[in-house]
């Protein structure tokens, strides 16, 4: 006997052009950095609001550690739940409009500890077919019958609905989807699950901060509240520049999740210091609408710009952009052709994104300025020329 070897698998992604491998980057993140020694123009960053390098939120975390020190200790359940964790959960609550707000290490695990929590061997999870991995990952561990339905459409749930004959039902949808850009039909998604009394789960890592009135997301955007989104997941790392995430909903929901969450219960709170940045972060996100209003611009700027160039851009009005090559040798030949150039956008290839839809995942951030926007528009006018090699 003995083990499988792992080259084959390894040889087989190198040749069908879907090996990946990292970049070592030198400094804070923000549009221009160094990235294995050679300076470059960010546009593949998370950090839409600019904020994972602000100074409020960089002392608010300097302080924290000068009150709690690095690390929790322990686990939220055990003594790992500080002042800081729970103020901040509060303020959460407030902001997204619901009575309470848990805190989870990340948001890979709220969603896996949400859905496991709530859905279980006779129920059915209904997932959008380009839900984030996450989602995907939570409904196997849950056990649930998993049915997924075509992209942003109602109507194919609604009729995948009909034909459930036992236990609950759970729909789980990105707010903005991760590698598309655009919105669920909220509306619509809440209506129908609110007459079939099924939970809806929207996860708004890419709407919190970005959507809605003082970045209160994409549920805010529709105008909808705790009755039509019961369980609301918000990601820390993305727009609000720090880490962590939390799940927020009704007082039951949230004792439920404290209970029964076990990537909640089985694992170390995250630095109280983080938790103190977050809060920093919460009161930058919410006053400075001037964040927002210089994304909506730069959005508005880079769609017609790529357009002139014929360039093959999805619906998207939020400031993830991406561009479809379709092979993967595609996307991956325009991500090094941007990259002579002095623009990191990364190429994201299956199984991320489905067969056939490579791209380029441009995103854009507060923190980018016009001249900025300038350069990746200059530099993607090479693509146009360029042919699958
Ligand atoms: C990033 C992301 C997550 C995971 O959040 P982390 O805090 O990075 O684990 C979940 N859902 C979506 C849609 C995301 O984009």
């Amino acid at each position: 006997m003995s083990v499988k070897p792992l080259q084959p698998e390894l040889n087989r992604r190198r040749k069908e052009h879907l090996y990946r491998s990292r970049r070592v980057s030198e400094g804070p993140q923000g549009p221009e950095l160094k990235m294995d020694g050679h300076p470059l123009l960010s546009f593949c960053s998370n950090d839409y609001l600019g904020l994972a390098n602000h100074p409020d939120v960089v002392a608010a975390m300097q302080r924290g550690t000068e009150i709690y020190g690095v690390g929790s200790g322990s686990a939220h359940l055990v003594n790992g739940h500080s002042q800081a964790h729970h103020a901040l959960e509060e303020e959460l609550a407030a902001f997204t409009g619901r009575p309470r707000a848990l805190l989870f290490s990340t948001g890979y695990m709220a969603n896996q500890g949400v859905i496991a929590a709530l859905a279980g061997r006779n129920d059915t999870l209904y997932q959008d077919r380009l839900n984030h991995a996450s989602l995907i990952d939570g409904g196997l561990l849950s056990r649930a019958r998993m049915k997924r339905f075509a992209h942003g459409d109602t109507a194919a749930l609604q009729a995948q609905m009909a034909s459930q004959e036992r236990g609950e039902a759970l729909v789980a949808v990105d707010g903005v989807f991760s590698m598309d850009g655009d919105l669920a039909p909220l509306r619509s998604l809440a209506a129908l699950c609110r007459g079939r009394g099924a939970w809806l789960l929207v996860d708004d890592a890419h709407g919190l901060g970005v959507l809605g009135s003082e970045g209160r997301g994409s549920t805010d955007h529709f105008g909808l509240g705790l009755d039509d989104v019961p369980i609301l997941m918000g990601a820390l790392g993305k727009a609000f520049g720090t880490f962590g995430a939390f799940v927020a909903g009704s007082d039951e929901l949230i004792e439920t999740l404290i209970q029964q969450a076990r990537s909640y219960i089985f694992t170390t709170a995250l630095p109280p210091a983080v938790a103190e940045a977050a809060r920093a972060s919460l009161r930058l996100v919410r006053s400075e609408e001037w964040r927002r209003e210089h994304l909506r611009e730069l959005v508005k700027k880079f769609r017609s710009g790529a357009e002139q160039l014929g360039l093959s851009l999805m619906l998207s009005e939020t400031p993830i952009q991406p561009i479809v090559a379709g092979s993967s040798v595609q996307a991956l030949s325009w991500s090094r052709t941007l990259e002579a150039q002095g623009i990191l956008v990364s190429a994201i290839r299956p199984p991320t994104v489905p067969e056939g839809g490579a791209r380029l995942r441009v995103t854009l951030s507060a923190n980018h300025s016009f001249q900025h926007l300038d350069r990746l528009l200059t530099a993607l006018e090479q693509l146009k020329i360029q042919e699958v090699p």
